[in-house]
């Protein structure tokens, strides 16, 4: 297959960290690639570093060694003013915690990442509103965070990741914190509207029944990726 033609490319990342009883060998090789459109889950057990791999792919984190690539873009590379404009311009993030604020509206929250971009707002604003209508949200842009259910937060939180176009959305836990009924239209709603979008959907969790409706999976086993697709 053509390199070129990935829209993510993960190679030999590996992964260290220093602790007190010596070192701690999180990541030990993992091989991921992904195009436009493709859904990936990633399982394994908690303390087996899946949001250590997905903050080194977002350039959260940083690897020991190994190389990311997303649409041509080594992402790692570049130095800090411009890996902030890769993190807002070209991935989304969709964490356990929602992390939206308090004091702002949902269409605000929806807004916050688009501050930074040069796009006008009246279009920017329309696709605020088109997707949190998407996601079933339109009577309740006004609310603030506090005012909504924990998967209504979780689905501003979606749209939030959603709103500058990115080319990989990440996710990390996405249901962790929701019932059993609310983490499967969560779920449901992820995958759906990342298709749509035309998004790269790299997800991790522990949530076997969430796992099972991606069609890549993969187990993150002694810091290396399995494929578990049946
Ligand atoms: P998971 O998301 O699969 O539960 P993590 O990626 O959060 O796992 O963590 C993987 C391992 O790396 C754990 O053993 C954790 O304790 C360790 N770890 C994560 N971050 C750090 C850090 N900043 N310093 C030292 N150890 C860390
Ligand atoms: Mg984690």
């Amino acid at each position: 297959m053509n390199d070129q033609a990935d829209d993510l490319r993960v190679s030999g990342l590996t992964k260290q960290f220093a602790g007190a009883a010596g070192t701690l060998d999180v990541l030990t090789g993992v091989n991921l690639t992904m195009q436009r459109g493709d859904a990936v889950v990633i399982t394994g057990p908690s303390g087996s570093g899946k949001s250590t791999l997905l903050y080194i792919i977002g350039v959260l984190d940083e690897p020991t060694s190994g190389e990311v690539n997303v649409g041509g873009t080594m992402p790692l590379l570049l130095g800090a003013v411009e890996q902030a404009k890769f993190r807002n311009e070209t991935v989304g993030f969709v964490f356990q915690d929602h992390h939206l604020l308090p004091q702002c509206t949902v269409l605000e929250n929806v807004l916050i990442p688009t501050l930074a971009a040069a796009k006008p707002a009246s279009d920017i604003e329309d696709r605020a509103r088109t997707l949190l209508d998407r996601v079933g949200l339109k009577d309740r842009i006004t609310h603030r965070p506090g005012q909504l259910s924990g998967g209504e937060r979780q689905r501003v939180g979606i749209c939030r990741a959603l709103i500058n176009e990115p080319l990989l959305l990440l996710a990390d836990e996405p249901t962790g914190n929701l019932d059993q009924k609310t983490a499967e239209s969560v779920g449901t709603l992820l995958l759906e509207v990342a298709a749509e979008q035309n998004t790269m959907l790299l997800c991790v969790t522990h949530n076997l029944d969430l796992a099972a409706r991606f069609p890549r999976r993969y187990e993150l086993t002694d810091g290396k990726l399995a494929d578990v697709t049946e």
